[in-house]
């Protein structure tokens, strides 16, 4: 059975998302603070976290970004009702799948896990390469010319995008939606920004720039 993990120190919230995720047929786990959600979470029986920013003991960012040091790749969705733009790249780029502001709706949130998961069991392949460029994507891993390359889960996503889709222009509303998977405001330079640090780490001459679109991995 798909077991949720729900980190919410409100327990009137945890008690709603409990309740519609065991109708439409989960299992849950509460805990109300950081280092508990923290524990569970790499204890190896949960599929996916639900987790609040503000929790007492240590934050959701802190928790996200020890879970993805120590190696963790569940899917993680943030709940939070911060709004500010700097709040929302601090949990993308501490390796957030998803985020959803507070208040939301039930099914919004549902909505939400279902994608995730689903994401999760599709992931077919084990190693993707171009050229001298690989990444392990059950591992996490990649080399350029057999040397280990440290990625942030973001920088990951975004270059499993380019190896996956070689010679293809992506735009950076494509590549939004699929690595950052939300509605990120069409003007943020996220995507730009990433790019380079991919560039820097993967080597420059991969990531051509098409101009007023988007990047194609050659
Ligand atoms: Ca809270």
């Amino acid at each position: 059975m798909t077991r949720i993990l729900i980190a919410e120190d409100e327990s009137s919230i945890s008690a709603f998302i409990r309740r519609g995720l065991e109708s439409a047929g989960y299992a849950t786990t509460i805990v109300e603070d950081g280092a508990d959600a923290l524990e569970i979470a790499l204890g190896g029986s949960i599929d996916l976290v639900l987790l609040d920013v503000g929790l007492p003991t240590m934050d959701g960012f802190d928790v996200l970004r020890l879970m993805r040091a120590r190696g963790s790749a569940l899917p993680v969705i943030m709940l939070t009702a911060r709004t500010s733009t700097r709040d929302t790249v601090d949990g993308l780029d501490a390796g957030a799948n998803d985020y959803v502001p507070k208040p939301f709706k039930f099914d919004e949130l549902l909505a939400r896990v279902r994608s995730r998961l689903r994401e999760t069991t599709a992931t077919t392949a084990i190693v993707i390469t171009q050229g001298e460029v690989a990444l392990d994507v059950r591992s996490r891993r990649a080399t350029v010319g057999g040397r280990e390359v440290d990625l942030s889960s973001r920088e990951f996503e975004l270059a499993e995008q380019f190896l996956s889709n070689p010679g293809r222009v992506l735009s950076r509303e494509q590549l939004l939606s699929t690595v950052w998977g939300l509605d990120f405001d069409p003007g943020s330079n996220v995507v730009d920004v990433y790019v380079r640090y991919l560039r820097g780490k993967l080597g420059a001459q991969h990531i051509t720039t098409i101009r007023g679109t988007g990047y194609r991995w050659d």
